[in-house]
């Protein structure tokens, strides 16, 4: 089922009835495609879960549109709607057993939709089957680790086949090593039952790695919509492309000359196509090559070793960032001289932003 918004805007009144509305859903065009898995990224108080409780119902939109396919929802209540939903808290029935669990909303399905005993079992079998959750089915949620609670809350959202699944950062509450694990498991369940998904997270790694299309917001306002690898390698502004990547990218303060781009008054690349001005320089860390000849010095700090790469660690006074950031094959030595290291650059790993906007300049490439 294709999901549609449409000028969707939602604003609350100021808490002190001072200063100005809150928009935290700020005009949202989007259409997310049939049995996809959406990312829907940003910082905290950007507006997800507004966002989320929109598609859902449990909130009514100040303007705009919500359409399932070709069905206006917008004045459905969310009971009607045909969407499950996940949240970071679980939100499990702690008296009820885990079969009594998933089970919960079948039992309140009215006229014709109606089932009986046997028929809410099976299907609450078989949604905890998908889930993997089936040898538990006579546990409470107490007695369930966080990981398993949070496998029994998806079975729930599933049971009732929803046209939409709606997951509110549910990854938040598990350690590492869960969170990586059942990130996995909601990409398997997703493809599996091919439904349409909207996965909520302000930890861009998760977002990257499951998502088809990632949505990356900022105070309410999308940023940027496309495949995690194409907003990774073309971010169009600064926020996007710091808020992508791990370690995160370089910024510098540079300048452009004559087509020339200076940092820290080393002529670095051509820019072609770019006009002299003052520019944030974004580097990618991967973006960095070891170079005894290379134009773009820094002040060396350590080597961290991760085994099939080194991080170096160095200093400029160009940069925005404490530290700068470079991940190299270990197969390169590092031999600072005098305490220093050069780098080449790797065009296509280098970003230039506007100073005044933080809006992406375009470089001519194969001019
Ligand atoms: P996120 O889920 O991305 O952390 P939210 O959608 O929860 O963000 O919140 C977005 C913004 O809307 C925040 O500034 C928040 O304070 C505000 N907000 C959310 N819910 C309400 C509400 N019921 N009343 C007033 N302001 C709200
Ligand atoms: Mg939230």
């Amino acid at each position: 089922m294709k999901v549609v918004l449409e000028n969707l805007t939602k604003r609350f009144p100021n808490r002190n009835r001072k200063g100005d509305d809150v928009i935290a859903v700020n005009n949202f065009n989007f259409e997310i495609p049939d049995g996809k898995l959406i990312g829907l990224l940003g910082p905290s108080g950007c507006g997800k879960s507004t966002c989320l409780s929109l598609i859902c119902g449990l909130q009514r939109p100040s303007e705009g549109k919500i359409f399932f396919g070709d069905e206006d929802v917008t004045d459905l209540p969310p009971e009607n709607r045909g969407v499950g939903m996940v949240f970071q808290n679980y939100a499990l029935y702690p008296h009820l057993t885990v079969r009594q669990n998933i089970v919960f909303p079948l039992e309140n399905l009215k006229g014709d939709q109606k089932m009986t005993k046997q028929a809410m079992e099976a299907k609450a079998m078989e949604a905890a089957k998908l889930v993997q959750i089936e040898p538990f089915m006579d546990r409470r949620p107490s007695e369930l680790s966080g990981g398993q609670q949070q496998r029994v809350a998806i079975a729930r959202a599933l049971v009732k086949t929803p046209r939409v699944l709606l997951l509110d950062e549910p990854l938040s509450n598990l350690d590492a090593r869960l969170r990586l694990q059942t990130r996995e498991e909601i990409r398997r369940i997703q493809t599996e039952t091919k439904v349409t998904t909207i996965f909520v997270t302000h930890d861009q790694e998760e977002a990257m790695s499951i998502s088809d299309m990632i949505i990356v917001m900022k105070l309410g306002v999308i940023q940027q919509i496309g495949k995690p690898q194409e907003v990774y390698d073309d971010p169009v502004n600064l926020f996007v492309a710091k808020f992508l990547g791990t370690p995160p990218i370089n910024v510098f303060t540079g300048t452009v000359k004559g087509e020339k781009l200076y940092i820290d008054g080393s002529q670095v690349l051509d820019v072609p196509g770019v006009s002299d001005q003052e520019v944030y320089v974004g580097i990618r860390p991967e973006g960095f090559i070891l170079h005894d000849q290379g134009s773009f010095q820094v002040r060396f700090g350590a080597v961290e070793v991760m085994g099939r790469d080194i991080s170096i660690v160095s200093y400029s006074d160009a940069s925005e960032n404490p530290t700068i950031r470079s991940i190299i094959d270990s197969s390169n030595k590092v031999e600072p001289e005098g305490g220093i290291i050069r780098f080449a650059l790797k065009p296509e790993k280098v970003h230039l932003f506007s100073k005044e906007t933080e809006e992406r300049i375009r470089v001519t490439r194969n001019r």
